[in-house]
């Protein structure tokens, strides 16, 4: 009764997760369970972000629809050439029709194309019994036909159901990581590309876990900052699973400074990170903005 006629101003809930991954691309939860467990995180807004894909986006706001006290925001995150370290965008409260975006994540997914064989050649010649068969069967379990997106967690995943690795970490560190034996680099829009495409969608292009940039000094993280706002960047991610407060407290300051948007998520992926629970970091309403996660809902 109460609820009928609350409506959303009297909503108690105070942290949002926006940034997470299903089935759809890397993580390993389907899209609507995904959404359920946001909501049994007491969250009031979540943001599916799978990678160059909108294909987990239609089942996650349907199911939203079962939960009125969370509100779902259609996101994306797209990989861009690095400045410094890995640079990638995420698109939030994107139209997943609009063309442009369509075109960018095409790109990328076929640019993954070509590197996963590679990929998968280098781990054979250092002796792993691995192949794309393998890869295909982990990623095919949420994914199939032109939508789909392979990426490093499949093959870490298939390396561990063979017993050639402990775990996924153990198969990064080893062998996918960047620098590592069998790192193979992929095609990538510029940053100025993967963000007037989110903006040309209605989307809020932000600056996903500025962390990984892997600057080291805050001057660093000034100087790449400074060339994504002059690319159109919107906002940035000062809340994130992988930050320190300081690092925290740094982006949260460089955002008041340059005057730009605050958002924050778990980056959750499910079993591919084990350690990241959805809706931590708690990332408040308050530092977003009600006003801004308004208009993501739209
Ligand atoms: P890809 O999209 O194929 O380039 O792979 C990137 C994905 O791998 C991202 O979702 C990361 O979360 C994940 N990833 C990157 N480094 C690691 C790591 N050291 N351990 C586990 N996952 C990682
Ligand atoms: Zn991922
Ligand atoms: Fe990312
Ligand atoms: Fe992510």
């Amino acid at each position: 009764m109460l609820r009928a006629t609350a409506g959303r101003a009297m909503r108690m809930r105070k942290f949002v997760d926006l940034h997470t991954h299903s089935l759809a691309s890397d993580g390993s939860l389907p899209p609507a369970d995904l959404v359920r467990y946001a909501d049994a995180a007491d969250l009031a807004a979540v943001a599916l972000t799978d990678h160059d894909t909108f294909s987990g986006l239609a089942e996650a706001r349907k199911a939203a629809r079962d939960f009125p006290d969370l509100d779902f925001v259609s996101g994306v995150e797209l990989s861009a050439q690095p400045i410094s370290g890995t640079v990638h965008l995420l698109g939030l409260g994107v139209d997943e029709t609009a063309p442009s975006l369509l075109k960018v994540a095409k790109f990328l997914r076929r640019a993954r194309e070509q590197r996963n064989p590679r990929i998968v050649e280098k781990l054979q010649a250092m002796g792993l019994d691995i192949g794309m068969d393998e890869v295909f069967a982990v990623a095919s379990q949420g994914q199939a036909g032109e939508e789909m997106v392979v990426g490093r967690p499949h093959i870490a995943v298939a390396l561990c159901r063979k017993g050639l690795v402990a775990d996924v970490s153990e198969a990064f560190g080893k062998y996918l990581a960047k620098g590592a034996a069998a790192y193979v680099e992929r095609e990538r829009p510029d940053a100025a590309s993967a963000i007037s495409a989110i903006r040309a969608a209605g989307g809020t292009a932000i600056a996903a876990h500025p962390s990984q940039w892997r600057c080291e000094n805050s001057a660093q993280v000034e100087r790449v900052l400074r060339a994504l706002i002059a690319d159109g960047l919107q906002g940035v991610e000062a809340y994130h699973s992988d930050h320190t407060p300081s690092q925290t407290r740094l982006y949260l300051d460089l955002a008041r400074r340059f005057d730009l948007l605050v958002t924050g998520g778990s980056d959750f992926h499910g079993d591919p990170k084990p350690q990241v629970r959805i809706g931590r970091p708690r990332v408040p309403v308050a530092a977003v903005g009600r006003e801004f996660l308004d208009k993501l809902i739209g």
